[in-house]
């Protein structure tokens, strides 16, 4: 019996994929970044940022943001 072989998954780059972005609309309630995941969310000045090269994509920052700020792009 041969053995199955599998390619690598392909990790694609930030530019080709989604990620979310919070707006200046934030309060820095900080519900977000206790949520995230991975960590990706951190304190900017005057409003809560996401790294874009750690966003997996999830949705958690905008289920439980209360004004639904973080957005994917
Ligand atoms: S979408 Fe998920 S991984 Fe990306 S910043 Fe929001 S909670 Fe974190
Ligand atoms: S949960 Fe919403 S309002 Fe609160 S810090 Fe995150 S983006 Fe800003």
């Amino acid at each position: 019996m041969s053995e199955v072989q599998y390619a690598a998954p392909v990790i694609p780059g930030v530019e080709d994929r989604f990620y979310y972005v919070i707006s200046e609309d934030c309060v820095m309630c900080g519900q977000c970044a206790k949520a995230c995941p991975v960590e990706a969310i951190g304190e900017g000045s005057g409003q809560y940022e996401i790294d874009p090269a750690l966003c997996i994509d999830c949705g958690t920052c905008s289920y439980v943001c209360p004004l639904g700020i973080p957005r994917p792009v």
